[in-house]
């Protein structure tokens, strides 16, 4: 491999199987039907086909320790020993979960044959957030002051190894040490995780070391930290790293990967790293090969990024191979790789499972496998001259022909949503009145008690709501019983709710595999695969839905649901909706327009639910943004205009209503500081946010900012199954009466409950409601 020219890599795939197997084998093993052996063997086996798969479209650089049992900075916190104390000081499984996803003091778990894992009970989950500007969750690493870190677990080397037996000679990936710590956090005042670089390496150097001695020639370290804004600390915290690097482990060679955008600012930084190769993103930022080029020293290996890893358009191979071969004619083949921007990881697996999609939509993609087709045609025609190839050629005439008639294929471009867009005025994103009055006709109008208490939409999906799904997807099951089992679910979820005395009812989204999917199937112009799952966080993937052309509302997509839930009680229920930067955010969308433009069609869309549901008498509704701050540029001088666009068609949706019909939104993971004036923007009359992980201190800025609408700040932590107790609910209202009015607070979990079940959401619940009436007695 090591002689083959325009050598052709992944950077990483997709861990979690063609069926979902890792999820399933998880869930298994935490239920305790299953055991560690069991579950082991599923991730050897998805390993296995992983490189199997890669080996067989041709991939020269094949990756190992890509895979994941949960998330790749949980390994990494794991690999260096950064456990907090109150895991426990065994490296084990049992601990490992415990990190990922908190655990519950009374639940014992035991394996089938008998072990009991006694680690780390009754502690909650760490912190979870995005990964850069992805929809994938990470772990985030917790250091301390005196942090120490050793090698902990071998997991790299393991896998390395494991591949090797199987007879592949791979490429590890590490997450960088500048990215893990830039990516951690620190309860300790006034300390700066970037310092403890000196503390890590060594730990990396232990590793890196183990696996030269392995065999392993090359190493990709990934660092996209390289696309965030450039920083003092972290430029020297990479020449600290790799400069040990260079000096103690040589004879390795390392390739430092950047990804999700530009070097920019940090340029110089990469190049002049002493490093063998760096990886370069070209799909977010195509200008940036030339000063590359002029930049880099002679010996740097560059891996091109010229196929797009976040996105499943099928790529105009000619377009590229264009770009390329006069560059590669100029600076040699032996200087360069051909790869994806960035790991395979955040596309589907692969598009032949794809049977049901509109063909012509089909001929447009190409997920993780197609996207390995792609590369190695790419460097194949780079290879040889492909004027000479005949087939290769072809190859690219192929895509080139499906790039022409996705410009111009009639099912893109819709006249009225044009035309609709275009007539849109100010007027049309601003509500009646100002807060202020709106407040004062919506408190008359429910009467609700002081801190009312609500969710945030979903209640749990049991195996009974997924089998029913299923069962009607095959036809098992008619449109009628699949309803009437529907509002069985729905009843029975209003009448609980009732029971233990929440003030504001939700209708528990039974009939929703997801938020944005359920909304994506309804809407035109947005396909929908069967198999095209991506990993979220841990077990928990979702399918995107496809965002090819213009988009319309049919006709209503929830009415129904809530007028049946309102129905059945004299309690408000909330109206359900998912807000237009979320539906976009999460979705695979066009790159053939601006993300704006994408963005205002489904705001209109979506105002025409709102307005149907006030029509219907819904006077609370709730759209969702989730997904908002995700939405984020890394870089923040591109802030401001996302923001612009990302508010007003938030206020486009939301806008139309009288003022007695009252706005909620809801956000999750939010750290609100930089952005907190969009979000007061937004002028929603109710915001649930999560807050309870971070012990309310992300509401600090909702103080300093005088935010003057309505708050819920989320007090039960849905992601861990740990009932959390009255007091200690109390205990984080308190922190947040200190910082906001009495008047503005609601009381709520921290996001949906569809991950939980119904054993863990009850008593959290009961819990919920009594210590709103206790904080009411206090008030
Ligand atoms: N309404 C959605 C739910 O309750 C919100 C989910 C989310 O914010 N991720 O599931
Ligand atoms: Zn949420």
């Amino acid at each position: 491999m090591s002689n083959l020219q325009l050598p052709v890599a992944t950077l990483g795939t997709p861990r979690i199987g063609l069926k979902r197997d890792l999820k399933f084998a998880l869930e298994s093993y935490w239920a305790g039907k299953t055991d560690q052996t069991a579950l082991l063997q599923t991730a050897a086996e998805l390993r296995a086909a992983n490189w199997a798969r890669q080996k067989a479209r041709g991939v020269d650089i094949i990756p190992s320790n890509d895979f994941s049992l949960y998330d790749q900075m949980l390994d990494t916190s794991f690999m260096v020993g950064a456990i907090p104390a109150i895991y426990g000081a065994k490296a084990d499984l049992g601990t490992y979960f415990a990190m990922a996803r908190g655990s519950q003091k009374s639940h014992t778990e035991t394996c089938e044959h008998g072990h009991v894992h006694h680690h780390g009970h009754g502690v909650p989950a760490q912190e979870m957030t995005k990964w850069f500007d992805t929809n994938y969750h990470y772990m985030v690493p917790e250091f301390t002051r005196d942090q120490t870190f050793h090698l902990t677990s071998f997991k790299p080397l393991d896998e390395f190894l494991e591949a090797k037996r199987q007879g592949y000679h791979t490429r590890p990936v590490l997450v960088g040490p500048v990215t893990f710590l830039k990516l951690g956090k620190s309860t300790d005042e006034g300390f700066d995780p970037l310092s403890l670089i000196d503390r890590l390496a060594p730990v990396y150097v232990d590793i890196l070391t183990r696996l030269r001695d392995a065999g392993a020639d090359w190493v990709q370290v990934d660092e996209p930290v390289l696309a965030l804004d450039g920083e003092p600390a972290i430029t020297a915290a990479l020449k600290v790293a790799y400069a040990t690097f260079a000096e103690q482990v040589p004879g390795l060679k390392i390739i430092v990967a950047s990804y999700f955008g530009g070097l920019e600012e940090n340029l110089d930084t990469a190049v002049g790293l002493p490093v063998a190769g760096l990886h370069i993103d070209l799909v977010r930022k195509p200008q940036q090969l030339n000063p590359v080029l002029d930049r880099a020293p002679e010996g740097l290996v560059l891996s091109l990024g010229v196929i797009d890893g976040r996105n499943i358009w099928r790529a105009d191979l000619a377009a590229i191979v264009d770009t390329l071969e006069p560059v590669i004619a100029a600076h040699g083949k032996d200087r360069f790789q051909i790869a994806p921007s960035c790991s395979l990881l955040h596309v589907p697996i692969d598009l032949d499972l794809e049977d049901a999609l509109d063909a012509d939509v089909r001929s447009w993609l190409a997920f993780s496998v197609q996207k390995m087709s792609e590369l190695v045609t790419v460097a194949g025609a780079l290879r040889g001259g492909y004027e000479d190839s005949v087939s290769s050629l072809a190859l690219l005439d192929d895509s080139t022909q499906a790039a022409a008639a996705r410009r111009t294929s009639a099912k893109i471009h819709n006249k009225a949503v044009a035309a609709r867009l275009a007539a849109v005025t100010a007027a049309d994103g601003q509500r009646k009145s100002a807060f202020a009055a709106r407040a004062r006709v919506q408190r008359a109008q429910f009467a609700l008690p002081a801190f009312p208490t609500t969710t945030i939409g979903s209640f749990p999906q049991t195996a009974e709501v997924r089998k029913a799904r299923s069962a009607h997807a095959r036809g098992e099951l008619s449109a009628e019983g699949y309803e009437a089992f529907l509002k069985a679910e729905t009843a029975r979820a209003v009448a609980w709710q009732e029971e233990i005395g929440l003030d504001v009812l939700v209708h528990g989204e039974f009939e929703r595999n997801d938020m944005v999917q359920y909304f994506g199937e309804q809407l035109s112009g947005f396909a929908f695969t069967k198999h095209g799952w991506v990993q979220s966080y841990g077990s928990r993937y979702v399918r995107p839905p496809v965002l090819f052309g213009d988009v319309s509302r049919p006709k209503p997509m929830t009415v129904q649901w809530w007028w049946f839930a309102q129905s059945l009680t004299g309690k408000p229920v909330k109206g359900m909706l998912t807000g237009p930067v979320t539906i976009l955010n999460w979705s695979f969308v066009r790159d053939d327009q601006p993300r704006s433009e994408s963005c205002r069609q489904i705001a209109l869309a979506i105002r025409d639910e709102v307005a149907d549901l006030e029509a219907a008498g819904c006077r609370m509704i709730q759209i969702d943004e989730a997904a908002l701050r995700e939405g984020l540029p890394l870089r923040h001088r591109d802030w401001q205009t996302y923001l612009d666009w990302a508010v007003e068609s938030f206020r486009l949706c939301a806008s139309g209503v009288a003022d007695e019909t009252q706005i909620h939104t809801h956000m999750c993971y939010s750290e609100f500081n930089a952005i907190m004036d969009a979000i007061a923007a937004m002028d929603a009359d109710v915001i649930s946010i999560e807050t309870s992980r971070s012990k309310m201190e992300l509401l600090d800025v909702f103080t300093s900012k005088k935010y003057p609408n309505e708050i819920g700040p989320g007090v039960y932590d849905i992601h861990s199954p740990r009932v959390p107790e009255v007091t200690e609910m109390t205990g984080l209202m308190s922190l947040a009466r200190q910082r906001l009015d009495d008047t503005q607070l609601w009381v709520n979990p921290d996001c949906g409950l569809k991950t939980r079940k119904w054993e863990e959401v009850k008593p959290a619940l009961v819990n919920m409601v009594a210590a709103a009436k206790a904080l009411r007695e206090d008030a």
